[in-house]
């Protein structure tokens, strides 16, 4: 099933969520034989996503499932208090992380507040703000630093540009390894605890 969205917008786009729902976006004057035409010419990175987001679900069945949950990279039983217990956790060790690697390479942020976002890991604001969300502590130790280097890049380079990628791999070394565990773990994003 395609959803497609007519606009006031210029260019068409086709978007594809965790659950394997596909939106496209489209002017509103474009015909339907060419939002069709689109479409088709999409179907390989559809059948991408979508098999990438099958493998995801066959893979975690469990977690998806909440018979286990993922806790600083480690699989372990789902209780009934793991929300309180990350929420708990995060805000003490997120914190602290930052505010350490911060002091560790040089850095100077305003605040880092811990929130439970859908759709993201981290954001950096213009004012040196940070949030973090609160899941980060599903992940490994190394996956959180790389979430939290990222965003402290981001109070020197408000861009994804050269000058940000080269410091944060200064720090990191090679990225390509956490943004794909990243991507791997995202599902998490969508569970409730
Ligand atoms: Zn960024």
């Amino acid at each position: 099933m395609i959803k497609v969205i007519k606009s006031s917008r210029k260019t068409i786009s086709i978007q594809i969520d965790k659950t394997g729902e596909i939106t496209v976006k489209a002017p509103i004057f474009l015909s339907d034989e060419k939002i069709n035409d689109y479409i088709i010419s999409k179907k390989s990175w559809i059948e991408k996503h979508q098999n990438f987001n099958l493998s995801i679900i066959n893979k975690n069945a469990d977690i998806i499932s909440k018979k286990k949950v993922y806790f600083m990279g480690e699989i372990v039983d789902f209780t009934e208090d793991f929300g309180r217990k990350i929420k708990d956790f995060a805000s003490v060790y997120l914190i602290e992380r930052t505010s350490f690697l911060a002091k560790k390479h040089g850095f100077s942020f305003k605040n880092v507040a811990i929130k439970n976002y859908k759709s993201r890991w981290g954001t950096c604001y213009k004012n040196k703000d940070i949030t973090l969300n609160l899941k980060l502590i599903c992940l490994n130790k190394n996956v959180i630093d790389y979430v939290i280097l990222h965003e402290l890049c981001h109070t020197v380079y408000f861009n994804h540009q050269k000058n940000f990628h080269s410091l944060l791999k200064s720090l990191i070394g090679n990225e390509s390894e956490f943004k794909r565990e990243l991507k791997e773990k995202s599902f998490i994003l969508n569970i409730d605890y």
